[in-house]
């Protein structure tokens, strides 16, 4: 038995020595950098400033807004001062939706307030609002199943529940319930729809994000209401007897106006034309004061660019920090950034924009050659708790605006994906504030994005283009 196990041992090891000299591996020198920038990122204090004066000084930043070009201007000055280079604003124009007042309530079989909000994007309800039976859907499918009538001239409730996970699926799986409702409810005649939020708390709150409407079929007002409105209006429901709902909602579409990204960098060496991307999105909803999404995400993004600047060691490749305008409302700023840089290599684009909470997983998305590199990268995240999943570790999704990039332009993505279990509670709500971030996650995040950007501007071989 002995014997044999010697044998294997000689046998794993000439494998492991030809593998070594095969596959594509970093320096000594850029690994212990990197361990170097790790470690500084576990004492980053420049995130937690960041998003502490953002917050407390400017607020919620919805798209296209005067919040949002003074969160421009203070974020430039700001990366500027925390050392990085070629600090500058690129503004596009955009189309805004801004908020007005909004309410409702049950009429019949009961009269009760509910605790609402508009959807973005939602379209106005006449002067006065609208009052109308209910037709009350269990999910978005059994009112995509419907081919009855029964919706026709009545206010469409989609009671689409979002499960909690760590990685985002169970919102993933529901938002289509807020994003297309309008759609399918107007397609069947309804004058309007109503959803359960699209959270996972059971908080008297309501979630709002964005809605959408297609070419050809009526525009009705959409809004969400409440985990536990929602759970009421399901109980009267479930009686028999006829939902009457009457609400109003102000607010105003197209409104002309522009959205702008922030963009400083860290330039390259003897490969500074091609661009390591790491971003947030600076653009919030108007309800909270949009410190989880994403003024944590700018935060992290900048205080990883710091921390690369700062240690010393320029990198092969120029790290570029991005913070976008209008995620949250069509992607005005990134597609904006692919129509100015589309002939630009690009060896990584990324985005932090799943809340505060610490990463626990790397995955990449790059050409087959690259994946022992990748793997190299997660393996010194290692000891800060992050995997490196034995599937689908080429198939990560880089945040929102980046993963739009990376499919459009064929940009390879690196994912560092965060624990999302306790994000959806406050994500779109009143309560998305700065108490609800952990000083210490926010290092880790730092930690482990300073590492990955630096290693990935250091690679010996370039990362695209990607595998779909
Ligand atoms: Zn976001
Ligand atoms: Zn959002």
């Amino acid at each position: 038995m002995k014997r044999r196990d010697l044998i294997g041992a000689a046998a794993l090891m000439a494998c492991g020595a030809v593998r070594a000299q095969a596959a594509p591996a970093f320096s000594a020198e850029d690994l212990q950098h990197a361990e170097a920038l790790r470690a500084a990122g576990l004492a980053d204090k420049h995130a937690w400033a960041f998003v502490q004066e953002l917050c407390n000084t400017i607020g919620p930043r919805p798209a296209g807004s005067d919040n949002e070009k003074k969160a421009a201007t203070w974020a430039v000055a700001r990366l500027a001062q925390l050392g990085l280079s070629n600090a500058r604003i690129e503004p596009t124009p955009m189309k805004a939706w801004l908020r007005g007042a909004a309410s409702a309530k049950l009429v019949a079989p009961v009269a009760e307030p509910l605790v609402m909000a508009a959807l973005g994007n939602s379209i106005a309800a006449p002067p006065g609002g609208i009052e109308a039976d209910v037709a009350w859907y269990p999910d978005f499918a059994a009112l995509k199943a419907d081919t009855s009538e029964r919706a026709k001239g009545r206010i469409v409730f989609i009671d689409q529940k979002t499960e909690r996970t760590r990685d985002g699926a169970g919102y993933g799986a529901a938002v289509v319930a807020r994003s297309q409702g309008a759609i399918e409810a107007a397609r069947r005649g309804a004058l309007a729809v109503g959803i359960r939020s699209i959270g996972t708390d059971i908080e008297r709150i309501a979630h709002t994000g964005a809605m959408r409407y297609e070419l050809g079929l009526p525009r009705i007002p959409a809004f969400a209401v409440s985990a536990p409105d929602a759970n009421r209006i399901a109980a009267l429901n479930a009686t028999g007897r006829t939902l009457r709902l009457q609400f109003t909602l102000d607010a105003q579409s197209d409104v002309e106006t522009t959205t702008q990204n922030v963009i400083a960098e860290v330039p390259g060496t003897d490969l500074a034309d091609e661009i390591v991307l790491i971003s947030g999105h600076l653009d919030s909803w108007d309800l909270g004061r949009g410190a989880i999404d994403d003024g944590a995400g700018c935060a992290i993004a900048s205080a990883a660019g710091a921390a690369i600047a700062a240690a010393g060691r320029k990198p092969r490749r120029t790290v570029r920090v991005v913070l976008w305008g209008n995620e949250e409302n069509g992607f005005h700023g990134a597609l904006s950034y692919g129509d100015r840089y589309k002939a630009v290599v690009h060896q990584m684009v990324s985005e932090s924009d799943f809340g505060a909470g610490r990463i626990w997983q790397m995955r990449g998305r790059v050409q087959p050659a690259a994946v022992p590199l990748v793997q190299q990268m997660a393996q010194l995240l290692a000891p800060l708790g992050v995997a490196w999943p034995e599937q689908g570790y080429n198939e990560g999704g880089p945040g929102p605006d980046a993963a739009m990039l990376m499919r459009r332009h064929k940009w390879p993505g690196i994912a560092l994906n965060q624990d999302g279990t306790a994000y959806f509670d406050v994500h779109h709500t009143v309560h998305d504030t700065l108490d609800r971030i952990e000083p210490a996650a926010l290092q880790q995040n730092v930690a482990c994005w300073a590492a990955t950007a630096w290693l990935a501007a250091q690679a010996p071989l370039p990362f695209g283009p990607p595998v779909f």
